[in-house]
């Protein structure tokens, strides 16, 4: 026997009725985003790697070990994405969505890809939904931003979350802390492990960013980015952790979060869950002024986030809030008893759909029973039979499978069989009894 083939590892079919709740989570996501005045950019899935490299950073988990990164038959290197906000810098440089003279607000969301160990929450191919707001920014931005994505924790009622915050400085005053903090490491280089010990040398701030945990007493020590912002960056920091007071959202601040790409500055915060055992973090974000500049465009800042639809699926999941499938429950099983009966059925379930009543048609040589069965499967409200009888006739007989009452009905009268279904659907009268 043939062996099936199987999805590959870490990447999962959403099946039914999944898909349409999975949908839905990104279908209420985003209407959380349209609310916030955001506009949606359809993005492709795959994308010079190079731009990657460049956004991203080569010292960084994401590209150094995650990116599939594949030659197509030109000899090109495309990755397909891990991320959006590169691609999605990309597309507004290349299509002057934005510029400094004004802002910018624009969303994307659909699967990204990376090479991870699967485990819970861990996926290779995962969904995510990501805005970005490109301008002439101000601290309030970042604030407004972080507000976006409270306002997903509060609707879809997040169980135990946390907002993280920090603020990585910028280019006037990373490099004091860079020299701090490799000094640091250089004291402990034989407690970390080996990607530390070279990142160290290439880009220590990934340092911080490391999950093993026998580095992880050494980095709780290691010295604290705000302890060495530069005015305008201690600025932008109590800014931000002001409005936030402002508008009643709780943080913790974080000295420790870098995030896991290069291209952040000032602002990084991410949204997690003591829900979600090790994967923790649904939301992430930050501040990167510097990218608009870095990939070609222009001098511009921006500050984003994007949430993972497969850890608000196990939040929602737990909250009960998972948006409901949203089917139409079939109204009509058409069945032919006869082949010659066919013709007939395929018009009349046509018919029935263009009446707006869910149908479906059951084109088998089994006997009725089967009908019966499937009818029964699919939840269906009627049965409608067209057997030689019927065919001479010209009707068809609607069985409620419900009540149990069958009616023949002339089969042209569409109308006719269309109104039968919907009574037969509305909810009955109560009946009146006793006094009010
Ligand atoms: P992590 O620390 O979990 O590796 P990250 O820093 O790599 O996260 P980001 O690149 O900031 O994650 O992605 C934003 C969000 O996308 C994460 O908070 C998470 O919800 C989701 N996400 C990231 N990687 C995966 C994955 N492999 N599978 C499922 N969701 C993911
Ligand atoms: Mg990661």
């Amino acid at each position: 026997m043939n062996q099936p083939i199987r999805a590959p590892r870490g990447v999962k079919d959403i099946i039914p009725p999944d898909a349409m709740r999975f949908e839905g989570i990104l279908r209420e996501t985003e209407e959380i985003l349209l609310l916030g005045g955001f506009q949606k950019v359809l993005l492709p899935l795959f994308e010079s790697a190079s731009l990657f490299t460049r956004s991203i950073g080569g010292e960084t988990d994401i590209v150094e070990k995650e990116m599939y990164t594949f030659q197509d038959k030109g000899g090109e290197t495309f990755a397909l994405r891990p991320e959006g906000t590169a691609s999605l810098l990309r597309a507004a440089i290349e299509h002057r969505l934005a510029d400094i003279s004004r802002v910018s607000r624009l969303f994307y969301s659909g699967p990204m890809f990376r090479h991870e160990r699967p485990q819970a929450g861990r996926l290779r191919q995962f969904y995510q939904v990501g805005a970005e707001i490109l301008g002439p920014l101000t601290p309030s931005d970042d604030v407004d931003l972080i507000a976006i994505i409270h306002r997903m924790a509060v609707q879809f009622r997040i169980p135990e979350w946390t907002l993280l915050l920090n603020n990585m400085g910028c280019p006037r005053c990373r490099p004091a802390y860079r020299t701090a903090l490799v000094g640091y490491l250089k004291d402990h280089f034989g407690e970390l492990c080996p990607t530390c010990q070279r990142r160290m040398g290439t880009n220590p701030f990934r340092v911080l960013d490391c999950k093993v945990p026998a580095c992880q007493p050494v980095l709780e020590k290691a010295p604290r980015i705000t302890d060495y912002l530069c005015d305008r960056s201690r600025a932008h920091y109590d800014r931000v952790r002001e409005e936030l007071d402002v508008l009643e959202i709780p943080y913790r601040p974080e000295p420790r979060l870098v995030r896991g790409l290069d291209y952040y500055t000032e602002t990084t915060f991410e949204f997690t869950s003591g829900a979600l055992g090790a994967q923790s973090t649904w939301a992430a974000g930050g501040r990167y002024d510097g990218l608009s500049k870095d990939l070609g465009g222009p001098d511009m800042p921006g500050v984003g986030f994007a949430a993972g639809i497969e850890r608000l699926w196990l939040l929602r999941e737990a909250a009960r809030t998972l948006p409901g499938a949203g089917l139409p429950p079939i109204w009509v099983t058409v069945f032919p008893l006869a082949p010659l009966a066919r013709p007939k059925a395929l018009r009349l379930v046509t018919a029935l759909r263009e009446a707006g009543i869910p149908a479906v048609g059951l084109f088998t040589d089994q006997k009725i029973k089967a009908a019966f069965r499937q009818a029964e499967h699919d939840r269906s409200r009627f049965l409608a039979f067209i057997g030689e009888d019927e065919v001479e006739s010209d009707t068809v007989q609607l069985k409620d499978l419900v009540k149990g009452e069958q009616v023949s009905v002339p089969l042209g009268d569409t109308l006719e069989i269309a109104r039968r279904i919907r009574m037969s659907l509305l909810p009955e009268e109560k009946e009146h009894s006793g006094s009010v």
